[in-house]
């Protein structure tokens, strides 16, 4: 049974088209610059090539339409026909508190999408548009929808409500959500299987470090906490986004600075984080080169940075009372050992003990903890696509 997974973005469509019957991927590619100038196609077929195709893609439904003639050609393609393709998987950012789950899409499930694009205006407006392009192409094909929320609809009350007035939550449902939670979940089951034992027994913290970043306190298997909020802004500091400062700083600002609101959420979403406190990069390696070459603010950056993650670290630790692993996973989570050392040194307090020489692992599933260690340190890639291809058949069973 083949899977086609799909991302839609703005501008761009991400997929992959994974073979369940063994978890392969058969191809996987991008278009870019949809609905803009010099758009395009690459395509790579798995122990093939990569084909750049150069085209018009005016509008999402050019881009599927491309996606599906890329994967039916003759040469670049590995599927003789649309048929071959069993069911879509759509990524959606927000599912708001309708989606406690994946869902299959039909008319109730794309009005409940629709409602809560209030919630994540940027996004999910981009992934109704790819599921609509999907669904002009391939009518009869099933489609489900994964929504980055719903691992996180398990947390308490206590931890998502805001100490705002109550009827404002009721009023707007504004509270915290999370986000990521399609690699949370991904790695908290791959852990359990590493650790080789059941998920529903074990204390996890789960850390998806890359340009956005966040934290999740997995207990038995469910989301308990996660850093992340009403928007991708709250929690650890990223690439470029803030992360967690004092509300006040935003009325300060605004009157200090005369910012208005889109000003506001531009600074602290694209101009703040490390490259905000660098001047130098979003990019951690391009931050770190530089912190080696003794630029002061680079290193600053880093180090809150690394800070930051410590402290969320020990504030789950604290709420699952206990943890029996950390993972680490994503861009900086998978491949960076020294954003990894600065995180986990000094930790042995709570049992966490790394083996430095195998803490230099690069994007390989790997048990980094020390013999003598209570906690297990694992690094261990995500696989969204391959969580979301998953579900969409898990659902359609
Ligand atoms: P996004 O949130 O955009 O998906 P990623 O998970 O791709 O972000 O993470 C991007 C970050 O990961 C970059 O800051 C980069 O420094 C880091 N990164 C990605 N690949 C590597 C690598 N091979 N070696 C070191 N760092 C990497």
């Amino acid at each position: 049974m083949n899977i086609l997974v799909i991302n839609t973005g703005s501008s761009s469509l991400k997929y992959q088209l994974i073979d369940m019957a063994n978890e392969s991927v058969l191809a996987k590619g991008v278009c870019d610059r949809i609905g803009l100038e010099h758009s395009f196609l690459k395509h790579s077929k798995t122990g093939g090539e990569t084909t750049v195709i150069e085209k018009d893609l005016y509008n999402h439904r050019l881009a599927i339409q491309e996606v599906i003639s890329a994967l039916t050609d003759e040469k670049i393609g590995v599927i003789k026909s649309m048929s071959e393709i069993s069911a879509v998987g759509h990524r959606i950012v927000h599912g708001g508190e309708k989606f406690k789950e994946s869902a299959i899409i039909d008319e109730n499930v794309m009005k409940a999408i629709n409602d809560c694009v209030e919630l994540a205006p940027l996004h999910n407006p981009s992934n109704i548009v790819g599921i609509e392009a999907c669904k002009q192409i391939m009518p009869d094909v099933p489609m489900v929808a994964v929504f980055d929320t719903a691992f996180h609809q398990t947390m308490p009350r206590h931890a998502y409500v805001y100490a705002l007035p109550y009827e404002i939550y009721e009023k707007y449902k504004l509270r915290k959500y999370g986000f990521h939670g399609t690699s949370h979940k991904y790695v908290a089951h791959r852990a359990a299987q590493m650790l080789g034992k059941p998920i529903e027994s074990l204390k996890l913290i789960t850390c998806h470090v890359g340009n956005g970043a966040s934290i999740c306190a997995v207990d038995g298997g469910k989301s308990i906490d996660t850093s992340m909020g009403f928007t991708p802004l709250q929690g650890l500091c990223m690439g470029t986004r803030s992360g967690n400062v004092d509300p006040a700083v935003i009325t300060y600002l605004m009157e200090k600075e005369k910012m208005d609101i889109s000003d506001i959420n531009n600074f602290l979403n694209k101009k703040s984080g490390v490259l905000g406190i660098s001047g130098v990069s979003s990019d951690f390696r391009d931050v770190q080169e530089a912190a080696e070459n003794g630029d002061d603010r680079s290193q600053l950056s880093l180090d809150i940075f690394c800070y930051g993650v410590k402290k969320y670290i020990g504030k789950y630790i604290a709420v699952l009372n206990g943890v029996d692993a950390v993972v680490f996973t994503a861009g900086i989570g998978e491949n960076n050992d020294y954003i990894r050392r600065e995180v986990l040194k000094d930790m042995d307090f709570f049992g966490i003990k790394v083996d430095w020489d195998k803490n230099e692992v690069k994007g390989k599933e790997t048990d980094i903890s020390a013999p003598d260690a209570r906690v297990k340190t694992l690094v261990i890639p995500t696989n969204e696509e391959l969580e979301i291809a998953r579900e969409t058949v898990r659902l359609i069973k």
